[in-house]
Protein backbone atom coordinates (compact mmCIF):
# COMPACT_ATOMS: atom_id res chain seq x y z
CA UNK A 1 0.00 0.00 0.00
CA UNK A 2 0.91 3.66 -0.64
CA UNK A 3 0.78 6.94 0.55
CA UNK A 4 1.30 10.50 -0.20
CA UNK A 5 3.31 10.27 -3.49
CA UNK A 6 2.83 10.72 -7.29
CA UNK A 7 2.23 7.41 -9.58
CA UNK A 8 2.03 6.81 -13.07
CA UNK A 9 0.29 3.39 -14.06
CA UNK A 10 -1.80 1.89 -16.84
CA UNK A 11 -4.97 1.99 -15.57
CA UNK A 12 -6.29 3.63 -11.79
CA UNK A 13 -9.43 1.76 -10.75
CA UNK A 14 -12.06 4.12 -8.19
CA UNK A 15 -12.95 1.68 -5.95
CA UNK A 16 -12.34 -1.98 -4.65
CA UNK A 17 -15.11 -3.69 -4.37
CA UNK A 18 -15.86 -7.12 -5.88
CA UNK A 19 -16.14 -5.51 -9.43
CA UNK A 20 -13.05 -2.82 -8.75
CA UNK A 21 -11.24 -5.96 -7.84
CA UNK A 22 -12.16 -8.19 -10.51
CA UNK A 23 -11.35 -5.14 -13.32
CA UNK A 24 -7.40 -5.84 -11.30
CA UNK A 25 -7.94 -8.94 -12.78
CA UNK A 26 -9.12 -8.56 -16.08
CA UNK A 27 -6.56 -5.99 -16.69
CA UNK A 28 -4.30 -8.33 -15.54
CA UNK A 29 -4.87 -10.28 -17.97
CA UNK A 30 -3.86 -8.07 -21.26
CA UNK A 31 -0.99 -6.84 -19.30
CA UNK A 32 -2.27 -3.32 -17.92
CA UNK A 33 -0.72 -2.81 -14.32
CA UNK A 34 -3.15 -1.21 -11.97
CA UNK A 35 -3.59 0.83 -8.99
CA UNK A 36 -6.61 0.82 -6.99
CA UNK A 37 -8.25 3.37 -4.07
CA UNK A 38 -10.56 2.56 -1.66
CA UNK A 39 -12.03 5.19 1.10
CA UNK A 40 -12.50 2.44 3.30
CA UNK A 41 -9.52 0.60 5.25
CA UNK A 42 -10.85 -2.85 3.90
CA UNK A 43 -10.47 -4.84 0.53
CA UNK A 44 -14.62 -5.74 -1.10
CA UNK A 45 -16.60 -2.98 -0.80
CA UNK A 46 -20.15 -3.53 0.22
CA UNK A 47 -19.55 -7.18 0.49
CA UNK A 48 -17.01 -6.50 3.26
CA UNK A 49 -18.74 -3.36 4.76
CA UNK A 50 -22.32 -4.26 5.00
CA UNK A 51 -23.01 -8.68 4.81
CA UNK A 52 -19.44 -10.61 5.03
CA UNK A 53 -20.82 -12.94 6.63
CA UNK A 54 -24.18 -13.52 4.76
CA UNK A 55 -24.17 -16.29 1.88
CA UNK A 56 -24.58 -15.33 -1.55
CA UNK A 57 -26.07 -18.09 -4.15
CA UNK A 58 -25.94 -16.22 -7.44
CA UNK A 59 -22.02 -15.98 -8.22
CA UNK A 60 -21.36 -18.55 -11.00
CA UNK A 61 -19.36 -21.45 -10.05
CA UNK A 62 -20.12 -20.59 -6.36
CA UNK A 63 -23.83 -22.80 -5.52
CA UNK A 64 -23.15 -20.51 -2.11
CA UNK A 65 -20.19 -18.23 -1.15
CA UNK A 66 -19.95 -15.87 1.76
CA UNK A 67 -19.23 -12.25 1.03
CA UNK A 68 -16.32 -12.28 2.57
CA UNK A 69 -15.09 -15.60 1.00
CA UNK A 70 -15.61 -14.00 -2.25
CA UNK A 71 -13.73 -10.86 -1.43
CA UNK A 72 -10.82 -13.65 -0.82
CA UNK A 73 -10.46 -15.20 -3.83
CA UNK A 74 -10.97 -12.08 -5.94
CA UNK A 75 -7.95 -10.56 -4.14
CA UNK A 76 -5.81 -14.11 -4.65
CA UNK A 77 -7.47 -14.06 -8.27
CA UNK A 78 -6.05 -10.14 -8.21
CA UNK A 79 -2.81 -10.93 -7.38
CA UNK A 80 -0.40 -12.18 -9.37
CA UNK A 81 -0.63 -8.71 -11.41
CA UNK A 82 0.83 -7.10 -8.30
CA UNK A 83 -2.18 -4.23 -7.81
CA UNK A 84 -1.19 -1.34 -5.48
CA UNK A 85 -3.60 -0.46 -2.97
CA UNK A 86 -4.32 2.88 -1.87
CA UNK A 87 -6.75 2.40 0.76
CA UNK A 88 -7.95 4.46 3.39
CA UNK A 89 -8.16 7.86 0.50
CA UNK A 90 -11.30 9.09 -0.92
CA UNK A 91 -10.48 10.29 -4.63
CA UNK A 92 -11.56 13.41 -4.56
CA UNK A 93 -10.10 14.72 -7.66
CA UNK A 94 -10.03 13.72 -11.25
CA UNK A 95 -9.29 15.78 -14.47
CA UNK A 96 -7.42 16.15 -17.44
CA UNK A 97 -3.61 15.87 -17.32
CA UNK A 98 -0.95 15.98 -19.66
CA UNK A 99 0.19 14.01 -22.40
CA UNK A 100 -2.92 12.35 -22.86
CA UNK A 101 -2.80 11.53 -18.90
CA UNK A 102 -5.80 11.78 -16.45
CA UNK A 103 -4.33 12.91 -13.04
CA UNK A 104 -6.93 11.81 -9.79
CA UNK A 105 -5.95 13.20 -6.38
CA UNK A 106 -6.71 11.61 -3.25
CA UNK A 107 -8.25 12.76 0.60
CA UNK A 108 -4.57 11.87 1.67
CA UNK A 109 -2.12 14.22 -1.03
CA UNK A 110 -1.59 10.89 -3.32
CA UNK A 111 -1.46 11.59 -6.93
CA UNK A 112 -2.42 9.18 -9.58
CA UNK A 113 -1.96 9.31 -13.63
CA UNK A 114 -2.90 6.72 -16.19
CA UNK A 115 -3.98 7.21 -19.06
CA UNK A 116 -7.05 5.22 -18.31
CA UNK A 117 -9.57 5.29 -14.97
CA UNK A 118 -12.23 2.15 -14.58
CA UNK A 119 -15.02 3.88 -11.48
CA UNK A 120 -15.93 1.33 -9.69
CA UNK A 121 -17.48 3.00 -7.15
CA UNK A 122 -20.59 1.17 -6.38
CA UNK A 123 -23.36 2.93 -4.58
CA UNK A 124 -20.25 5.87 -3.83
CA UNK A 125 -19.70 7.12 -0.51
CA UNK A 126 -22.01 4.78 1.34
CA UNK A 127 -22.94 5.28 5.33
CA UNK A 128 -25.53 4.18 7.44
CA UNK A 129 -29.27 6.49 7.78
CA UNK A 130 -28.52 7.41 12.29
CA UNK A 131 -32.05 7.84 13.97
CA UNK A 132 -32.42 11.49 15.25
CA UNK A 133 -31.50 10.72 18.74
CA UNK A 134 -29.70 13.36 21.33
CA UNK A 135 -26.38 12.38 21.75
CA UNK A 136 -26.23 8.86 20.22
CA UNK A 137 -23.05 9.81 18.77
CA UNK A 138 -21.17 9.04 22.25
CA UNK A 139 -22.71 5.56 21.83
CA UNK A 140 -21.50 4.65 18.16
CA UNK A 141 -18.63 1.88 18.05
CA UNK A 142 -18.94 1.22 21.59
CA UNK A 143 -22.52 -0.10 22.38
CA UNK A 144 -24.45 1.27 19.39
CA UNK A 145 -23.64 -0.41 15.95
CA UNK A 146 -24.80 0.23 12.41
CA UNK A 147 -23.34 -2.86 10.76
CA UNK A 148 -22.73 -6.39 12.04
CA UNK A 149 -19.44 -7.78 11.21
CA UNK A 150 -19.17 -10.82 13.60
CA UNK A 151 -22.08 -12.49 15.73
CA UNK A 152 -20.06 -13.20 18.27
CA UNK A 153 -18.85 -9.74 19.55
CA UNK A 154 -22.21 -9.89 20.92
CA UNK A 155 -23.03 -13.43 22.54
CA UNK A 156 -24.60 -13.15 25.77
CA UNK A 157 -25.83 -9.28 25.06
CA UNK A 158 -29.08 -8.00 25.89
CA UNK A 159 -29.52 -6.39 22.01
CA UNK A 160 -32.25 -4.10 20.42
CA UNK A 161 -32.77 -3.99 16.91
CA UNK A 162 -34.72 -0.71 15.35
CA UNK A 163 -35.82 -1.44 11.95
CA UNK A 164 -38.31 -3.69 9.62
CA UNK A 165 -36.37 -4.22 6.50
CA UNK A 166 -34.08 -7.59 5.72
CA UNK A 167 -31.32 -6.30 7.71
CA UNK A 168 -33.28 -5.97 11.00
CA UNK A 169 -35.05 -9.28 10.27
CA UNK A 170 -32.47 -10.99 9.38
CA UNK A 171 -29.99 -9.91 12.09
CA UNK A 172 -33.34 -10.72 14.72
CA UNK A 173 -32.83 -14.56 13.44
CA UNK A 174 -29.16 -14.73 13.47
CA UNK A 175 -28.62 -13.12 16.74
CA UNK A 176 -31.33 -14.57 18.47
CA UNK A 177 -28.95 -17.49 18.59
CA UNK A 178 -26.18 -15.88 20.99
CA UNK A 179 -27.75 -13.03 22.64
CA UNK A 180 -29.31 -13.22 26.07
CA UNK A 181 -32.09 -11.11 24.69
CA UNK A 182 -33.70 -9.62 21.16
CA UNK A 183 -35.66 -6.92 21.27
CA UNK A 184 -37.12 -5.55 17.61
CA UNK A 185 -38.44 -1.89 17.18
CA UNK A 186 -40.88 -1.06 14.06
CA UNK A 187 -43.04 1.18 13.85
CA UNK A 188 -45.71 -0.91 12.01
CA UNK A 189 -46.16 -4.19 12.98
CA UNK A 190 -45.82 -5.49 8.94
CA UNK A 191 -42.36 -5.89 8.10
CA UNK A 192 -40.38 -5.08 4.62
CA UNK A 193 -38.86 -8.36 4.67
CA UNK A 194 -38.99 -11.38 2.97
CA UNK A 195 -42.13 -13.24 3.96
CA UNK A 196 -40.18 -16.05 4.86
CA UNK A 197 -38.10 -14.16 7.30
CA UNK A 198 -41.14 -12.36 8.39
CA UNK A 199 -42.75 -15.55 9.30
CA UNK A 200 -39.61 -17.19 10.97
CA UNK A 201 -39.43 -13.97 13.49
CA UNK A 202 -42.72 -13.94 14.60
CA UNK A 203 -42.35 -17.67 15.62
CA UNK A 204 -39.66 -16.83 17.53
CA UNK A 205 -41.77 -13.99 18.88
CA UNK A 206 -44.54 -16.63 19.65
CA UNK A 207 -42.10 -19.29 21.63
CA UNK A 208 -41.19 -15.90 23.82
CA UNK A 209 -37.44 -15.95 21.89
CA UNK A 210 -37.58 -12.17 20.60
CA UNK A 211 -39.77 -9.66 21.67
CA UNK A 212 -41.29 -7.60 19.25
CA UNK A 213 -41.86 -4.31 20.47
CA UNK A 214 -44.08 -2.82 17.45
CA UNK A 215 -45.26 -0.36 16.69
CA UNK A 216 -42.89 2.04 18.73
CA UNK A 217 -39.96 4.15 17.78
CA UNK A 218 -37.02 4.87 18.86
CA UNK A 219 -37.13 8.24 21.56
CA UNK A 220 -34.00 8.03 23.41
CA UNK A 221 -30.76 6.32 25.00
CA UNK A 222 -30.19 5.75 28.45
CA UNK A 223 -26.35 4.79 29.60
CA UNK A 224 -22.89 6.60 30.10
CA UNK A 225 -19.75 6.63 28.62
CA UNK A 226 -20.65 5.30 25.73
CA UNK A 227 -22.22 2.00 27.40
CA UNK A 228 -26.10 2.00 26.93
CA UNK A 229 -28.30 0.66 29.68
CA UNK A 230 -31.92 1.34 28.02
CA UNK A 231 -33.29 2.39 24.86
CA UNK A 232 -36.37 4.52 25.41
CA UNK A 233 -39.39 3.85 22.81
CA UNK A 234 -42.90 5.33 22.16
CA UNK A 235 -45.84 4.88 20.26
CA UNK A 236 -47.60 7.83 17.91
CA UNK A 237 -49.94 8.13 20.79
CA UNK A 238 -47.17 8.77 23.34
CA UNK A 239 -46.99 5.96 25.31
CA UNK A 240 -43.67 4.92 26.52
CA UNK A 241 -41.51 1.61 27.04
CA UNK A 242 -37.90 1.36 28.23
CA UNK A 243 -36.00 -1.59 27.33
CA UNK A 244 -32.81 -2.44 29.43
CA UNK A 245 -29.89 -2.80 26.71
CA UNK A 246 -25.88 -3.42 26.09
CA UNK A 247 -26.41 -3.13 22.34
CA UNK A 248 -28.35 -0.89 19.96
CA UNK A 249 -28.53 -1.85 16.10
CA UNK A 250 -30.38 0.56 14.21
CA UNK A 251 -31.01 -0.85 10.76
CA UNK A 252 -32.88 2.36 8.97
CA UNK A 253 -31.25 1.64 5.21
CA UNK A 254 -28.06 3.67 4.05
CA UNK A 255 -27.99 6.57 2.66
CA UNK A 256 -25.63 6.88 -0.41
CA UNK A 257 -24.00 9.58 -2.49
CA UNK A 258 -21.71 9.74 -5.16
CA UNK A 259 -19.79 12.36 -3.26
CA UNK A 260 -17.04 13.73 -5.33
CA UNK A 261 -17.72 12.02 -8.20
CA UNK A 262 -20.49 13.78 -8.91
CA UNK A 263 -18.05 17.21 -9.76
CA UNK A 264 -15.61 15.24 -12.37
CA UNK A 265 -17.61 15.79 -15.35
CA UNK A 266 -18.74 12.45 -15.92
CA UNK A 267 -22.47 12.71 -17.44
CA UNK A 268 -24.92 11.57 -14.57
CA UNK A 269 -28.59 9.86 -15.04
CA UNK A 270 -30.52 9.56 -11.83
CA UNK A 271 -27.46 9.74 -9.82
CA UNK A 272 -25.41 7.07 -11.21
CA UNK A 273 -22.78 7.33 -14.61
CA UNK A 274 -23.95 6.57 -18.14
CA UNK A 275 -21.80 4.53 -19.40
CA UNK A 276 -22.15 2.85 -22.91
CA UNK A 277 -22.65 -0.84 -22.06
CA UNK A 278 -20.46 -1.97 -24.97
CA UNK A 279 -17.05 -0.12 -24.69
CA UNK A 280 -18.14 0.85 -20.54
CA UNK A 281 -16.69 4.45 -21.65
CA UNK A 282 -18.41 7.45 -20.06
CA UNK A 283 -18.79 10.71 -21.83
CA UNK A 284 -15.26 11.19 -21.45
CA UNK A 285 -13.01 9.34 -23.63
CA UNK A 286 -10.53 7.11 -21.59
CA UNK A 287 -12.88 7.04 -17.90
CA UNK A 288 -14.47 3.66 -17.67
CA UNK A 289 -17.08 3.05 -15.59
CA UNK A 290 -18.62 -0.22 -13.73
CA UNK A 291 -20.58 -2.43 -11.02
CA UNK A 292 -23.22 -1.21 -9.33
CA UNK A 293 -21.70 2.95 -10.58
CA UNK A 294 -23.35 2.54 -13.76
CA UNK A 295 -26.59 2.74 -15.31
CA UNK A 296 -27.64 1.97 -18.81
CA UNK A 297 -30.73 0.23 -20.47
CA UNK A 298 -31.36 -2.95 -18.83
CA UNK A 299 -28.34 -2.67 -16.05
CA UNK A 300 -29.02 -5.17 -13.53
CA UNK A 301 -26.87 -4.15 -9.92
CA UNK A 302 -25.60 -7.13 -9.23
CA UNK A 303 -21.98 -8.79 -8.42
CA UNK A 304 -22.29 -11.12 -11.98
CA UNK A 305 -23.05 -8.35 -14.21
CA UNK A 306 -20.37 -5.95 -12.52
CA UNK A 307 -17.80 -8.79 -13.71
CA UNK A 308 -18.81 -8.67 -17.39
CA UNK A 309 -18.78 -5.40 -17.39
CA UNK A 310 -15.02 -5.15 -16.11
CA UNK A 311 -13.80 -7.71 -18.40
CA UNK A 312 -15.46 -5.22 -21.24
CA UNK A 313 -13.78 -2.47 -19.23
CA UNK A 314 -10.25 -4.05 -19.37
CA UNK A 315 -10.53 -4.56 -23.45
CA UNK A 316 -11.43 -0.76 -23.61
CA UNK A 317 -8.25 0.22 -21.56
CA UNK A 318 -5.89 -2.03 -23.19
CA UNK A 319 -7.22 0.04 -26.72
CA UNK A 320 -6.42 3.36 -25.50
CA UNK A 321 -3.26 2.52 -23.96
CA UNK A 322 -1.80 0.43 -26.69
CA UNK A 323 -3.23 1.65 -29.78
CA UNK A 324 -0.42 0.44 -31.50
CA UNK A 325 -1.18 -2.72 -30.58
CA UNK A 326 -4.04 -5.11 -31.49
CA UNK A 327 -5.50 -6.88 -28.80
CA UNK A 328 -5.96 -10.54 -29.87
CA UNK A 329 -8.30 -12.38 -28.03
CA UNK A 330 -7.64 -15.33 -26.23
CA UNK A 331 -9.30 -17.55 -23.58
CA UNK A 332 -7.35 -17.76 -20.24
CA UNK A 333 -7.22 -21.38 -20.75
CA UNK A 334 -5.31 -20.48 -24.01
CA UNK A 335 -3.13 -17.43 -22.48
CA UNK A 336 -2.74 -18.63 -18.95
CA UNK A 337 -1.72 -16.01 -16.31
CA UNK A 338 0.24 -13.74 -18.29
CA UNK A 339 3.71 -13.04 -16.48
CA UNK A 340 6.37 -9.70 -16.84
C1 LIG B 1 -27.20 -6.87 2.07
C2 LIG B 1 -26.79 -7.00 0.61
C3 LIG B 1 -26.89 -8.23 -0.01
C4 LIG B 1 -26.53 -8.37 -1.36
N1 LIG B 1 -26.62 -9.61 -1.95
C5 LIG B 1 -26.23 -9.77 -3.24
C6 LIG B 1 -26.31 -11.04 -3.89
O1 LIG B 1 -26.78 -12.02 -3.29
N2 LIG B 1 -25.88 -11.14 -5.19
C7 LIG B 1 -25.39 -10.06 -5.89
O2 LIG B 1 -25.00 -10.21 -7.05
N3 LIG B 1 -25.32 -8.83 -5.30
C8 LIG B 1 -25.72 -8.67 -4.01
N4 LIG B 1 -25.67 -7.43 -3.42
C9 LIG B 1 -25.19 -6.30 -4.25
C10 LIG B 1 -23.67 -6.33 -4.40
O3 LIG B 1 -23.04 -6.27 -3.13
C11 LIG B 1 -23.25 -5.16 -5.28
O4 LIG B 1 -23.82 -5.34 -6.57
C12 LIG B 1 -21.73 -5.11 -5.38
O5 LIG B 1 -21.12 -4.87 -4.12
C13 LIG B 1 -21.31 -4.01 -6.36
O6 LIG B 1 -19.94 -4.03 -6.42
P1 LIG B 1 -19.11 -2.74 -6.81
O7 LIG B 1 -17.67 -3.15 -6.76
O8 LIG B 1 -19.68 -2.16 -8.06
O9 LIG B 1 -19.42 -1.65 -5.68
P2 LIG B 1 -19.25 -1.64 -4.09
O10 LIG B 1 -19.25 -3.00 -3.51
O11 LIG B 1 -20.24 -0.65 -3.60
O12 LIG B 1 -17.77 -1.04 -3.91
C14 LIG B 1 -17.49 0.27 -4.31
C15 LIG B 1 -16.30 0.79 -3.55
O13 LIG B 1 -15.96 2.08 -4.06
C16 LIG B 1 -15.50 2.89 -2.99
N5 LIG B 1 -15.62 4.31 -3.38
C17 LIG B 1 -16.71 4.99 -3.76
N6 LIG B 1 -16.41 6.27 -4.07
C18 LIG B 1 -15.05 6.37 -3.89
C19 LIG B 1 -14.11 7.44 -4.05
N7 LIG B 1 -14.47 8.66 -4.48
N8 LIG B 1 -12.80 7.20 -3.73
C20 LIG B 1 -12.41 5.97 -3.28
N9 LIG B 1 -13.26 4.93 -3.14
C21 LIG B 1 -14.54 5.13 -3.44
C22 LIG B 1 -16.43 2.51 -1.84
O14 LIG B 1 -15.80 2.80 -0.61
C23 LIG B 1 -16.59 0.99 -2.06
O15 LIG B 1 -15.65 0.24 -1.32
C24 LIG B 1 -26.04 -7.26 -2.09
C25 LIG B 1 -25.94 -6.01 -1.46
C26 LIG B 1 -26.32 -5.87 -0.13
C27 LIG B 1 -26.19 -4.52 0.54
Amino acid sequence: MANGHTHQTDVVIVGAGPVGLFAVFECGMVRLKCHVVDVLDDLGGQCTALYPEKPIYDVPGFPRVEAAELIVRLRAQAAPFHPVYHLGQQVKALEAGTGGFWRLTTSTGTVLQARAVIIAAGVGAFGPNRPPLDGIEAFEGKSVFYYVTQRETFRGKRIVIAGGGDTAVDWALSLSEVAARVSVIHRRDKFRAAPESEAKLKALAQAGKVDLVVPYQLQSLDGANGQLTAVNVATLDGAEKKIAADVLLPFFGLSMSLGPIADWGVALERNQIAIDPVTTVTNKPGIFAVGDVVTYPGKLKLILTGFAEAAIAARSAYALVHPEQPLHFEYSTTSGIPTG
